[in-house]
């Protein structure tokens, strides 16, 4: 099985295909927004900053996150993962090579979820998270909780992300639309990239990207 880089705008997916994927084939399930929200939660003063970013749609320091990848790779000791929010910028995606380069890990793709401003703003209108970290949508009948505002997992209370608004919103899909040309490009001249579209059945997009994963 394939390593995997999941790229995609802000609620293409990601945290669902991800889920999907560790259920079926036992990957490691490596989220870069989890990784700073787990800084965010320690309370520190590194995390109150972060906090204030991710609010505001923006990106967090490019350093900052190859650091948490590095180290979060480390400990993986050959188990198959999935990398998911990360590479957001070119430099990142550079880094990044180096990083896999350094842990003798070339058996990987790209795979890039392609959805449209339009219908990813519908999707964050309606999701709502649980702090166990599974992610619902109430406008799609495959996702939402079977007891309203509450998690099927858990039992938790499920909310809204405080990031989920519409300037932020805004300001993440642009920050998007803007990286990722160079990020494409750079996955394509390496062989490595696969575009998939998500904006059909969530088992459709799952089998597509079974396909992609298996080693031939
Ligand atoms: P996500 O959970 O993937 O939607 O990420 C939530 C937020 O975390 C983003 O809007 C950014 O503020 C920050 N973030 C996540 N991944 C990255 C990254 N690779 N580089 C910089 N900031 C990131």
């Amino acid at each position: 099985m394939k390593n995997v880089i999941l790229i995609a705008p802000p609620a293409a997916g990601k945290g669902t295909q991800s889920e999907l994927l560790v259920n079926k084939f036992g990957y490691v399930h490596i989220s870069m927004g989890d990784l700073l929200r787990e800084v965010v939660a320690s309370g520190s003063e590194l995390g109150l900053k972060i906090k204030k970013i991710i609010d505001s749609g923006a990106l967090v320091d490019d350093d900052l996150t190859i650091e948490l990848i590095r180290n979060k790779l480390k400990t993986l000791n050959g188990q198959p993962f999935i990398v998911d929010g990360f590479p957001r910028t070119f430099y990142q995606a550079q880094a990044f090579a180096q990083v896999l380069e350094e842990l003798n890990i070339d058996n990987y793709v790209a795979i890039l979820l392609n959805l449209s401003k339009e219908d990813a703003v519908k999707r964050i209108a309606g999701r709502l998270i649980c702090k166990c970290g599974k992610s619902y949508n109430i406008y799609d009948e495959a996702l939402k909780p079977k007891v309203e505002g509450v998690c099927d997992k858990c039992g938790a209370s499920l909310v809204k992300r405080d990031d989920d608004n519409v300037d932020s919103f805004k300001t993440r899909y642009e920050v998007f639309e803007t990286n990722i040309a160079p990020i494409k490009n750079f996955y394509e001249e390496q062989g490595k990239l696969v575009v998939i579209d998500v904006n059909r059945a969530i088992e459709e997009i799952a089998s597509d990207i079974a396909r992609v994963i298996k080693n031939d």
